[in-house]
């Protein structure tokens, strides 16, 4: 599942490629039928992330406030196997945000992982259908787009079961596999919010209602910090990571620390989810910290503490990354480091 980072580099992205633009919307395979209908025809007003949750408002014209009571909202969540593939021509670019359109986006983040970085949306560029053998590595390679000029190009045939198609002037964005995709009421996208812990990565989030909750509950600090009620968009990469740079034991009840170490999280988080969305990499490594010459057999120490690096010596302490079954999801600490 990708992390929240990458959600917030697809919101700004969609806006930059459709922001302000009437969108031909429909639901190829035909679940979202409705929906689509409903929206065929808007203005796409603006795109904003919580988390993992994506939230695009659409009004009747441009100059609609989003916070007009005849605003819907889309609900995107993409879980385990959303994903958005992009088609456009040349014009079809969103620089500020992701460079070019990039193929696909979405569907086994973490584990899409290959030649660098940490993110699926990075290496996934426009072009050719060569998403396989793209590295992510080469995400800066990707900020000039070759596609067809805009009278040559037209809208591909779907592929697969298509939740939603966005047809703008000079592009079009297909939504697969969703977990969740809705239309909603400013109340409901409120509703939605409600249930959500602060994401670090939004203006308005409040580090002290983390802190709180955190403070509330028995369980882990590594469940708690991958509990989407507790805090917004971490997910298992910046969960151990974080855990590691702050030196807190993944098993430490959430109760017995402190605000101060809870504190030290969040404001460790923010900076990192930050470049993730900058850059679109996962990189938590401080340079002082980087083996040199970095050992062939570890390339993740270049950019990760204790994350896939189980066996390998602690970048501090040279004691071997532990790793664990947590939740479901895959641990990673270092005993030493992080022993209380
Ligand atoms: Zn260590």
């Amino acid at each position: 599942m990708p992390e929240g980072h990458t959600i917030h580099r697809l919101a700004a992205a969609l806006d930059e490629l459709y922001g302000g633009q009437k969108l031909h919307t429909s639901s190829p395979q035909g679940r979202f039928a409705d929906g689509a209908s409903r929206l065929d025809g808007q203005v796409l007003l603006g795109s904003q992330a919580h988390g993992k949750h994506l939230f695009l408002p659409f009004g009747a014209r441009a100059d609609v406030p989003v916070d007009d009571e005849s605003v819907t909202w889309l609900r995107i969540h993409l879980g385990l196997y959303g994903s958005w593939t992009f088609d456009g021509d040349r014009e079809f670019t969103a620089p500020h945000a992701i460079g070019a359109p990039r193929r696909r986006v979405g569907e086994r983040g973490e584990h899409a992982l290959k030649g660098g970085g940490g993110s699926a949306l990075a290496g996934l560029s426009g072009g050719a259908d060569d998403v396989t053998d793209r590295r992510e590595g080469q995400e800066g390679d990707s900020s000039s787009h070759d596609g067809p000029s805009p009278n040559e190009w037209e809208p591909p045939k779907p592929r697969g079961a298509v939740r939603l198609r966005l047809l703008g002037r000079h592009g079009v964005a297909d939504l697969t596999g969703p977990a969740a995709c809705e239309l909603l009421d400013a109340e409901g996208v409120a509703a939605v919010r409600r249930r959500l812990g602060p994401d670090p990565l939004r203006a308005d989030a409040d580090a002290e209602v983390f802190v709180a909750k955190a403070r509330s509950r028995r369980k882990s600090i590594g469940e708690l910090l991958m509990d989407q009620s507790v805090i917004s968009g971490a997910g298992n990469i910046y969960r151990a990571e974080a855990l590691f740079r702050v030196g807190i034991s993944p098993f430490r009840a959430g109760n017995r620390v402190s605000e101060e170490r809870l504190r030290a999280i969040w404001e460790d988080l923010r900076p990192l989810m930050e470049y993730g969305v900058a850059t679109g990499f996962i990189t938590t490594v401080d340079l002082d910290d980087v083996p040199d010459p970095l050992p062939p057999d570890d390339p993740e120490a270049g950019r990760w503490y204790v994350y896939h690096r189980t066996g390998r010596p602690c970048l501090r302490c040279g004691t071997p990354v532990a790793e664990r079954e947590m939740a479901a999801r895959r641990l990673f600490w270092c005993p030493t480091c992080q022993a209380r």
